[in-house]
């Protein structure tokens, strides 16, 4: 991270995802299930679309999964995220279905179906980001 830059901080309390980062300043996990049907909402809605029911509820889930997909950025979209950097697409263990994105630095030799666990990095006052990384350490590239 480029200390002359200014992070970017997520909104961290919009009704439809704040569950979400209220979970992480807990360490947790969260993602959004339906009230009724129990159907996970992802991405967080207030609608679902198995059952119809308007309500949901976050729910703490596993803070492991395994590696879905990646690719590695190399060309600079903004000066917050110095590159080159990995996105990764990460299968929540236990959700059939459910995936959510993260980064890592650099070039990190990941391998898809590697497993993955979150890690809980303090951002900002009251922010806290769950990111994934691979759950033994990898070289890098
Ligand atoms: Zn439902």
């Amino acid at each position: 991270v480029n200390a002359d830059v200014t992070p970017l901080i997520p909104v961290v309390d919009d009704p439809d995802t704040g569950g979400f980062f209220e979970a992480a300043r807990r360490h947790e996990l969260a993602v959004c299930f339906c009230a009724s049907c129990d159907a996970a909402l992802h991405l967080p809605r207030a609608y679902c679309h198995r059952c119809g029911a308007w309500g949901n509820a976050w729910r703490a889930v596993a803070v492991t999964g395994t590696l879905h997909s990646f690719t590695i950025v190399e060309h600079q979209v903004h000066p917050a995220f110095p590159v080159p950097y990995t996105i990764v697409l990460v299968d929540i263990d236990g959700l059939a279905d459910v995936r959510l994105i993260g980064d890592l630095p650099g070039r990190p030799l990941l391998e898809i179906g590697m497993a993955m666990r979150v890690r809980f990095d303090d951002v900002a006052d009251g922010v806290v980001l769950p990111r994934w990384e691979p759950a033994a350490p990898v070289a890098s590239a």
